[in-house]
């Protein structure tokens, strides 16, 4: 170990730089051992990654009042479980899609459905539609294909829309501006949602059932986090479930919003 930080030259007097937080202690040379480092740096995992994923999993709001608090140096950033969770989702959804169009080749009801968590939602292709689609001399597979294309591409959208609706709402209904806190939880508790609904969609255990276990894990941890009583906590997880079903439906009309324009145009 150096005497004085290479990057700065401030005089070392432990691992870390007290004037520019650098790491004293170089990355490996070797060839494997360097791989190792890289791709550790890349997916960000160490020993807090499973510990904080654990955590997350078991034990209903401690992660994020942990980091409310400032007790963050053992746990993983929620950003980073966040991205972990939603890398995931997207794996599953390019497997087995959470919403998909059923094609009746027989008669003209084609139905659109979406699944996440308890919501589910379902749209019928309207009329007016099919006739546009039937003079832009779109057949029906096609449309099919664009409708997948569409909803993967607002997939992103959605991701990011969950946090940010949760976020607000949460501050709307805990009237209270401390905004670390709620950005916290809103990743934390997205993050739960697409790792359990990933699992579903994998496993194929009933939704009634996860909805159940979600809202249950959902009090506890606005409980934990926020304190208050049960009907209080109860009311504002209801609030927080219905969002997450009202942007699903809309997750589903948008991509049959823009699959319907593509084929027109
Ligand atoms: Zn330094």
């Amino acid at each position: 170990m150096a005497d004085t930080c290479p990057n700065c030259d401030t005089l070392l007097a432990g691992r870390y730089c007290a004037a520019c937080g650098q790491d004293s202690v170089d990355p490996p040379r070797g060839a494997r051992a360097l791989a190792g480092w890289f791709l550790a740096g890349v997916i960000g995992a160490d020993a807090r990654g499973p510990r904080s994923l654990r955590a997350l999993l078991l034990h209903p709001g401690r992660l994020s009042l942990d980091w409310a608090e400032g007790r963050r140096a053992r746990w993983a950033g929620p950003v980073q479980l966040y991205l972990w969770a939603t890398a995931f989702f997207f794996g599953v959804h390019a497997i087995r899609p959470f919403v998909w169009l059923r094609l009746d080749p027989e008669g003209d009801r084609h139905l659109f459905r979406g699944s996440l968590g308890a919501a589910e939602v379902g749209f019928e292709l309207p009329p007016a539609a099919l006739a546009a689609l039937a003079e832009a001399g779109s057949s029906m597979v096609q449309f099919q294909l664009r409708f997948d294309a569409a909803a993967a591409a607002y997939l992103p959208v959605l991701l990011v829309g969950l946090v940010l609706a949760t976020t607000l709402c949460l501050a709307l209904l805990t009237l209270s501006g401390d905004w670390l806190r709620h950005a916290v939880f809103a990743l934390h508790w997205t993050a739960l949602y697409f790792l359990w609904e990933g699992v579903r969609r994998l496993v194929g255990f009933p939704s009634e059932l996860l909805g159940l276990v979600l809202t249950v894990y959902l009090l506890l941890a606005f409980r934990r986090v926020y304190g208050g009583g049960w009907v209080g906590a109860g009311l504002r997880a209801a609030v927080l479930v219905i969002l997450f079903a009202v942007l699903l439906a809309l997750w589903v009309s948008s991509a049959i919003d823009l699959a319907i324009r593509l084929a027109g145009g």
